[in-house]
């Protein structure tokens, strides 16, 4: 029976369209993971020769894709699982007629970013009810804002998961992905959830430059990356500030912003000029290196 989609034949080789599209790779690798997930991964050997063997796309994104859904799917944390199902039961008023997610929201962007943006988790009714992270929420107009205006978003407003936002070098994740009563989630909540951000870590090999929305983004970051092996010594171990930028010894470099939250925006803690400088930091950084990435 042939389970396999049009652009892969039967003898597996996958049939790449020049001028190469990451949107049609997306979705052929979706349906193969879907029907023949050992064959879909069995793939990535055969195109070494490829455009996207070479640039490093194809295997990041079979397996950004595999891990997208198994977060989708995870229920580790029976606290925030329960809370996130109930909210989505119970809505709020002004989205009564929204079909929320309800589920834990996976991360969003290029394959091939070289800037990562950590947040701490997806709103009651942003995230968890549009299901594509920092969106549909107050946070995520600052945040989509702002990386539209540096050259990071294709546009400024993010509404919902078909609006056609399209990340370009930029990848966005959270240290927890359901939504937790209070904005607060438990330790052992971001211990449970922490090895996602490490998959995610060591999939995104082009990163360069990680802007850590608050602290707990920023220490969360950091405690992924000594689980990865990568240690500090105690006295190099920065501290979170707002607008602090720190050269890590594994090629990264980490600015450290106050997250956007209504709490911090609306008190004035937090201003657009304040957030938007962090972000043009991370363009000039990237800038002054080589650049490969387009929107398809
Ligand atoms: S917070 Fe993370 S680990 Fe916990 S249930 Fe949600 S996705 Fe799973």
């Amino acid at each position: 029976m042939a389970l396999y989609p049009k652009e892969w034949t039967t003898s597996g080789e996958l049939l790449i369209d020049e001028p190469f599209r990451i949107g049609r790779i997306e979705r052929s690798l979706e349906t193969m993971t879907e029907y023949a997930p050992q064959r879909a991964m069995g793939t990535i050997d055969m195109h070494r020769g490829s455009r996207a063997f070479r640039y490093g796309i194809m295997p990041a994104m079979a397996s950004l894709k595999d891990l997208e859904r198994r977060i989708i799917r995870c229920t580790r944390c029976p606290r925030l699982t329960a809370y996130r199902q109930a909210i989505a039961r119970t809505k709020v008023k002004r989205f009564a007629t929204w079909d929320y997610w309800g589920k834990p929201v996976p991360g969003f962007g290029d394959p091939r970013a070289r800037l990562l943006v950590v947040g701490l988790a997806p709103a009651a009714h942003g995230g968890n009810r549009t299901g594509r992270i920092f969106t549909g929420d107050r946070s995520g107009d600052w945040l989509y804002e702002a990386l539209y205006r540096y050259g990071f978003a294709n546009q400024p407003h993010s509404v919902h998961r078909n609006d056609g936002m399209r990340l370009k070098d930029c990848y966005i994740t959270a240290a927890v992905r359901c939504a937790p009563p209070g904005n607060k989630p438990l330790k052992e909540e971001f211990d449970a959830c922490r090895p996602y951000l490490r998959e995610e870590l060591q999939l995104l090999r082009r990163l360069r430059v990680v802007v850590a929305l608050g602290k707990i983004a920023f220490d969360e970051y950091l405690k992924a990356n000594r689980e990865l092996g990568h240690n500090l010594p105690p006295e190099r171990k920065p501290l979170f500030g707002h607008g602090i930028q720190v050269e890590l010894p594994w090629g990264i470099t980490l600015l450290g912003s106050y997250h956007p939250s209504q709490q911090n925006t609306f008190t004035g803690k937090l201003t657009r000029r304040m957030f938007h400088d962090v972000f043009a930091r991370a363009r000039a950084l990237l800038d002054a290196v080589e650049s490969h990435s387009t929107f398809d």
